[in-house]
């Protein structure tokens, strides 16, 4: 039997862990460290470099070295997010055959879930050298907001890296556990995540025995990569000003713009004051490099980051609304990601809340340390039954009907697993056929929802409209993975349809990804069942609701 650990894959870095005799605990690389950059680097050698040393490469290779795959997993080529991340990497984005997204390196062509299975890969490499175990199962955080195609490839990348993925967990989630792991029951508590590229803000309640997310809500363009942007246009503002040559706008000098800012935005998280040359990057009217001397002060950086902190609470407003409480009813204020040990945001967070956030818990390792106690509770064989987590799914799923709206099934934040169904009639007389596009989102209208995909039930029977009924079933598991049936029943004669996933890989292609097992890994021993895998929960089907399709 192997170990369980419990890994958070994430943007800018990832973090395994493991649940020991003493309480969860980080397992650490050779060099002692905690946190693995989330970068590849496909140099010259035939096996990529992941972690440290691929993201010193960063600004050498640009083109070969892939940092912030996590934006792409699970993304289609057409999404806003992905045209973003194009003008912000030094490597190509193509479209896959199923309109998916696929990274282009160099002539080749590679899938986002291959790259996070290079992660992957290296994580488990230091879970078991530093502990000399096998590791056998992993429980692996995606956040909240994370759709069905997101979520899929992410199982799909722990797969390639012949991994066994027992659950995929929420970040908040996973935060909260490693709180409740500590403290008393009965508490509202927060779970602010404010990453390398994201923010995430949930609302939970630990009770005696389950921890339930009440609330959730996030914003996908916003973390400390915009904070150093910001910084970044101060800095060469302030450069320029001051009687400097301009600082070029092209790829490379960009990043280096960029890794400035971010270090300026540690060091202030020492001192009042912080400073760092820059040699050469500026360009004088002759083309010769200029040193650029960039400085940030507490009340400068204040100036500078107030307008994004203020977003965050915008967000925190509307998970509290959406909970029913006030700041004030909160009990317990998590922290998470690198950027809230930025003491700006820190004081900010205490001053929204009226309360000082826990400090006791590293806001790096907190959501792994979760994964990892969640990892246990599943794999654990014993008498008392562990505390059973309560996840809810974050975005509303429905059916797009003819008008061009949303007809609910689930809507956000039900607890998972869940299940929902509801009966559409035909729209139109004779029609035999009826297409059900499927879409999650929280907007009125379909086409500002993401669509994960669509289906026709055919072989209805012929009469008049509303005449054929399809029931159409959806299922979220307790991992917030989908699945849709649908069932003609006009004439008694029934048909199950699964719905196609149109951006993911087929089950095939990831075998056809998967690495081959290297002859230093000890054989496989065995599948096993995940423990406390319900297949679906006590939730009695909506009423049957007319409905047109087209
Ligand atoms: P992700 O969840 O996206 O992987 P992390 O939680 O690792 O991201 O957060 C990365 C962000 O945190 C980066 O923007 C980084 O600059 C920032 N960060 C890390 N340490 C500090 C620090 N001491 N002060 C300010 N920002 C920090
Ligand atoms: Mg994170």
């Amino acid at each position: 039997m192997g170990i369980t650990v419990g890994i958070d894959l994430g943007t800018s870095n990832s973090v395994v862990a493991l649940m020991g005799p003493d309480g969860p605990k980080v397992l650490l690389d050779g060099g002692g460290r905690n946190l693995q950059p989330s970068v590849v680097a496909l140099g010259s050698g035939d096996q990529p470099v992941v972690g440290q040393v691929a993201r010193q490469q960063l600004n050498y290779a640009p083109d070969t070295t892939i940092a912030s795959v996590k934006r792409l997993i699970g993304r289609r080529y057409n999404d806003e997010e992905t045209q973003r991340l194009r003008t912000q990497v030094g490597w190509g984005i193509s479209e896959g055959e199923n309109g998916d997204a696929r990274l282009r390196i160099r002539g080749n062509t590679y899938t986002a879930q291959e790259m996070s299975a290079h992660i992957l890969t290296h994580m488990v490499g230091i879970a078991e050298r530093s502990t000399g175990e096998k590791v056998e199962n992993a429980v692996i955080t995606v956040p909240a907001y994370f759709n069905d195609h997101q979520r899929q490839a992410t199982r799909d990348a722990a797969t390639i890296a012949n991994v066994n993925c027992i659950r995929i967990i929420n970040e908040p989630t996973a935060a909260a556990m490693a709180y409740g792991y500590h403290e008393q029951k009965n508490q509202r508590i927060v779970v602010y995540d404010l990453g390398g590229g994201t923010f995430d803000v949930s609302v939970l309640h630990l009770g005696d025995d389950l921890i339930e997310v009440v609330a959730t809500a996030g914003d996908t363009f916003l973390g400390g990569d915009d904070f150093d942007a910001a910084i970044a246009t101060h800095i060469r503002k302030s450069h320029e000003a001051a009687g400097g040559s301009p600082i070029p706008t092209g790829h490379d000098s960009t990043v280096r713009l960029m890794q400035a800012a971010e270090k300026l935005k540690h060091q202030l998280g020492e001192g009042l004051e912080a400073s760092i040359k820059i040699p050469g990057l500026a360009r004088t009217a002759e083309g010769k490099p200029e040193d650029v001397d960039a400085g940030l002060n507490r009340v400068m950086a204040h100036k500078i980051c107030m307008p994004m902190i203020q977003r965050t609470f915008v967000v925190c407003d509307d998970a509290l609304a959406q909970a029913g409480l006030s700041p004030a009813q909160i009990d317990g204020i998590v922290l998470v990601g690198g950027m809230t040990r930025f003491p700006i945001i820190k004081e900010a967070v205490g001053q929204y809340f009226g309360e000082e956030p826990i400090d006791y818990i590293n806001p790096d390792e907190v959501v792994a340390l979760g994964a990892a106690i969640q990892g246990s509770r599943l794999t654990e064989v014993s008498e008392e039954p562990a505390p059973v987590l309560l996840d809810v799914t974050s975005q509303t799923l429905g059916v797009a009907t003819v008008g061009g709206f949303i007809e609910p099934l689930i809507t956000r934040n039900t607890p998972i697993p869940t299940m929902a169904s509801k009966v559409f009639h035909t729209a139109k007389d004779n029609q035999t056929q009826v297409k059900i596009r499927i879409h999650q989102g929280d907007e009125r209208e379909a086409r500002r929802n993401y669509m994960l995909g669509d289906f026709i039930l055919d072989g209805l029977p012929e009469g008049p409209r509303g005449h054929a009924r399809v029931r159409v079933t959806f299922n979220i598991d307790s991992n917030g993975m989908v699945n849709v049936t649908a069932t003609s029943s006009g004439t008694g004669a029934t048909k199950e349809i699964r719905v196609e996933a149109t951006s993911s890989l087929t089950p095939d292609q990831v075998e056809e990804l998967r690495f081959s097992k290297e002859a230093s890994e000890t054989e496989n021993s065995g599948d096993i069942e995940p423990a406390a895998e319900s297949s679906s929960a006590e939730v009695s089907p909506s009423e049957a609701l007319e409905w047109d399709l087209d």
